[in-house]
C-alpha cells in the first residue's frame, strides 16, 4: 500500500499507473549512496544535493552554474533500503508480472555507486551468512512482497527461478548443478533472445528463493580493487517466472522452454570503470575493458533508441550478450525500471555526470507492453476454424469488391462496407431477376417454336392439296375442243362432297374425285370467267389470290368483318378443298383462323391439332392415291355422259 504521507509518495503513485497505453515510458529512479568513509577520509566533497523528490541538482566544484536532473523519483544517502524499495516503484512491476508482463528492474552507474546494494544489500560477511533483514536490497524485498501477494490471491501460482551472469562476454548458469559452463545465447521468434539450456528451478517458499539467490551471489564472480573491496565483474540476471498453470500443465523443464506466464527480472550491471582509476591490471583489466565495451553498446543502443527516426533504424542489440537479453526489456513489449545509481563524490563527478545523461535520456524511451498469450485462454479448435474460415471469406470478397468496381477498391472505412452491402444486395436482385427473365424468355421460345412448326405443317399440307388437285385437274382436262356442258343442269351434285352452287359457265371442270363439276376458281382459265361470277361489283384492283371463292356471300358495304374475312379468304378456299377431298371437315388448328374452338389459345389449339392433321394428311394422301388411280383407269367423260 502506498504511504501518502511518506516523502516517496509522489513519484510512486505515478509510477502505479499502468501501461494501459500502447506506448509506455522506461520509468527512471535515482539513487545517490552516502559518501564512504574512506571518501570522507580522503575529504572529498558530495557535488549532488536532492531539491524535493525528483530533482537532483549537480553543483561543480570550480563554482560553475549548478545542473539539475529530474527523475521519476530521486533517494538520496538518508534513504533507507526499504524507502528505496517502496518509491522506486517495483511492486507496480510485480503487479504487472503477475498479470504475465514481462518486466526488468536494471541498476545502472559507475562501479562502486551502489548497484549491487541496492539490488541486493552489502556483500555478505562470511560463507553463508545471510543479508541483515534491514540491509535487505530491491530483490529480497520484492521476494516478500511478491510471496505474500501469490498468497492472498487464491488462485494456484507456480514459481520458478533461473540466475545468470555475463562474465567476459560468457553467459553462465548461477545455479547449475555442476560448475557453471557459457551457455549460448540464441534467438527465435516468439521468444526473441533467450539461453539455450539455462537452469530453472521451481521454488515453493521464501526461503527456498532466499537459497537460490545467496547460491547465486556466492557464486558469481566479483574481485577488489581501489574503488570497491567487492566489485561485481559480472552483469547478473535473475528471473523469476510466475505462471497461473498447475504443475501438470506446465511444460518440462528440461525442454528449455520458460514457463509461460509473466517475468520479473533483476539485473545488476556490473559498473563502468577508469582502469586508471581502479588500478586494474591483468585478468581485472580484461574484465574491466570486457564491462565496459558491454555497456558501451548498451549506452548506443539506447541512444539509437531514443532517436525519432527509430522505427527505421537498426538497434544493434546484437553487439553484445547483455544488450540481446536486455533487448526486449529496452525495446519492446516488456516493462522497465532503472535504477541509476550515483556517488557523490567530487571525485566521481565526471562518471556520475555520464550517468545521469543516459539515465535522462533512458526516460524518453518507450516501450509497448504486451502480456504473453497464456495457452489457457486459447480459443476452442472450432472457434479458430470457423475464424480462419471467416477471415478467407473476409479476403476473398474484398479481393472480388475490388475487380467489381475499381470505384469501389479505392473507398475506405465504412464506405467500404456500406457499398459492399450495397453492390452485394443488388448483385443478388439482379441475379434473382435475370434467373425470372430467362424462364420467361425459355417459355416464350417454346411456345413460339410450337406455333411455327405446325404453321409450317400446315403451309405444306396446304401446298400439297393445292398442287395434287390442279395436277388432278390437269389431268382430267378433256383437251382443246368445245367445252362440256355444266353437269349442274342436268344432275345434281353427287354426295361425295359438299360442293357450292357452281357458276353457269360453260367451261367447269370435273371432280377428280367423283368427276363431279368444280367451281370456277379450280379452273385454269377462271380469270376469263371472273366478270360473270363477279359481275360489276368485282373489284378490280384486288389480286386473284386475295378474292374469295364464288361462295363467299358477299360482304354488306360497312360491315366490320368484311376486311377480315376477306383477308382469310385462302385459308377458306383451302379448308373447302381439304373438306371435299377428305370427305371430312377440316378443323383449323392454326392462325389466322376465323372459325374453330375460339376458347383456347392459338398456341395449345394448334399444339392439339398437330397429331389429328398427321393422321388426316395420310388418310388424304390414300384418297387422293386412289382417285387418282380411278381416275387413269376410267375414260375421260365425252359428251353427252
Ligand atoms: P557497485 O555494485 O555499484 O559497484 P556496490 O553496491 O558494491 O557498488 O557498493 C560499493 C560499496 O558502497 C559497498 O561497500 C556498499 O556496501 C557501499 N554502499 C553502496 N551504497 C550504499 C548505501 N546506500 N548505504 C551504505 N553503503 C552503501
Ligand atoms: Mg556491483
Amino acid at each position: 500500500m502506498e504511504e501518502r504521507g511518506s516523502p516517496d509518495g509522489d513519484p510512486a503513485r505515478n509510477l502505479e499507473q499502468g501501461p494501459e497505453g500502447p506506448e509506455t515510458p522506461i520509468q527512471v529512479v535515482l539513487r545517490v549512496r552516502p559518501m564512504s568513509a574512506a571518501e570522507l577520509r580522503r575529504g572529498e566533497q558530495s557535488v549532488l544535493h536532492c531539491s524535493g523528490t525528483r530533482t537532483l541538482q549537480v553543483s561543480p566544484p570550480g563554482g560553475g552554474p549548478d545542473v539539475a536532473f529530474r527523475f521519476g523519483a530521486v533517494l538520496d544517502g538518508a534513504r533507507t533500503q526499504e524507502d528505496v524499495f517502496r518509491a522506486c516503484g517495483v511492486r507496480r512491476l510485480g503487479d504487472l508480472a503477475l498479470r504475465g508482463f514481462s518486466c526488468t528492474v536494471f541498476t545502472f552507474g559507475q562501479t562502486g555507486s551502489g548497484k549491487t546494494y541496492t539490488l541486493t544489500g552489502p556483500p555478505p560477511q562470511g560463507e553463508g551468512v545471510p543479508v541483515p533483514p534491514s540491509l535487505a536490497g530491491i530483490t529480497q524485498r520484492t521476494f516478500a512482497w511478491l510471496l505474500d501477494r501469490v498468497q492472498h490471491l487464491g488462485a494456484p501460482v507456480t514459481l520458478h527461478a533461473s540466475y545468470l551472469e555475463i562474465y567476459n562476454e560468457q553467459v553462465r548458469d548461477l545455479l547449475s548443478l555442476g560448475a557453471p559452463r557459457p551457455l549460448p545465447v540464441r534467438w527465435n521468434k516468439t521468444r526473441g533472445f533467450y539461453v539455450e539450456h539455462l537452469r530453472v528451478v521451481e521454488f515453493g517458499s521464501l526461503g527456498a528463493l532466499m537459497e537460490l539467490l545467496q547460491m547465486g551471489l556466492s557464486r558469481r564472480r566479483s574481485s577488489a580493487h581501489t574503488m570497491n573491496q567487492a566489485s561485481s565483474r559480472s552483469h547478473a540476471l535473475l528471473t523469476l517466472y510466475i505462471s497461473h498453470q498447475t504443475v501438470s500443465q506446465m511444460p518440462p523443464v528440461d525442454t528449455g522452454e520458460p514457463p509461460a506466464g509473466g517475468k520479473l527480472c533483476f539485473v545488476d550491471l556490473a559498473g563502468s570503470e577508469k582502469v586508471t582509476a581502479t588500478g586494474s591490471r591483468g585478468e581485472l583489466m580484461i574484465e574491466a575493458n570486457s564491462i565496459n565495451r558491454s555497456l558501451l553498446a548498451l549506452g548506443h543502443c539506447i541512444s539509437l533508441l531514443l532517436d525519432p527516426q527509430r522505427k527505421q533504424n537498426h538497434i544493434p542489440f546484437r553487439d553484445s550478450k547483455l544488450t540481446k537479453l536486455l533487448a526486449d526489456s529496452l525495446g519492446g513489449r516488456g516493462v522497465t525500471l532503472m535504477v541509476a545509481c550515483v556517488s557523490p563524490s567530487a571525485q566521481c563527478l565526471p562518471e556520475t555526470l555520464s550517468t545521469l545523461r543516459y539515465a535522462s535520456r533512458a526516460q524518453r524511451i518507450t516501450t509497448r507492453p504486451q502480456a504473453p498469450k497464456s495457452p489457457v485462454a486459447k480459443p476452442p479448435q472450432h472457434l479458430e476454424t470457423e475464424l480462419l474460415q471467416l477471415q478467407e471469406e473476409n479476403h476473398r470478397l474484398r479481393s472480388q469488391l475490388g475487380q467489381m468496381d475499381p470505384k469501389a477498391s479505392g473507398l475506405i472505412g465504412a464506405r467500404v462496407s456500406w457499398a459492399q452491402r450495397n453492390l452485394y444486395g443488388m448483385l443478388q436482385e439482379f441475379m434473382l431477376e435475370n434467373e425470372r427473365l430467362r424462364k420467361e424468355k425459355r417459355q416464350l421460345q417454346s411456345s413460339r417454336d410450337l406455333a411455327q412448326d405446325e404453321q409450317r405443317i400446315l403451309a405444306q399440307q396446304v401446298h400439297e392439296l393445292e398442287r395434287r388437285l390442279l395436277s388432278a385437274c390437269y389431268l382430267h382436262q378433256p383437251g382443246p375442243g368445245p367445252a362440256p356442258p355444266c353437269p349442274c343442269v342436268m344432275v345434281p351434285p353427287p354426295p361425295c362432297h359438299a360442293l357450292p352452287p357452281l357458276c353457269p359457265c360453260p367451261c367447269c371442270h370435273l371432280c377428280p374425285l367423283c368427276q363431279a363439276p368444280l367451281a370456277h376458281w379450280a379452273c385454269p382459265r377462271r380469270e376469263l370467267h371472273l366478270p360473270q361470277v363477279f359481275g360489276s361489283k368485282a373489284p378490280a384492283d384486288i389480286p386473284l389470290s386475295a378474292r374469295p371463292p364464288p361462295w363467299v356471300p358477299p360482304c354488306s358495304p360497312g360491315s366490320a368483318k368484311c376486311s377480315r374475312e376477306r383477308s382469310h379468304s385462302d385459308w377458306i378456299q383451302t379448308q373447302v378443298l381439304a373438306e371435299m377431298l377428305t370427305k371430312e371437315e377440316v378443323v383449323p388448328s392454326a392462325p389466322p383462323l376465323p372459325m374453330g374452338p375460339l376458347n383456347t389459345s392459338p398456341v395449345l389449339r394448334g399444339g392439339a391439332a398437330v397429331p389429328n392433321l398427321a393422321r388426316r394428311l395420310e388418310a388424304l394422301k390414300d384418297q387422293i392415291g386412289s382417285s387418282l388411280g380411278r381416275g387413269r383407269s376410267q375414260p375421260p367423260p365425252t359428251e353427252g355422259t
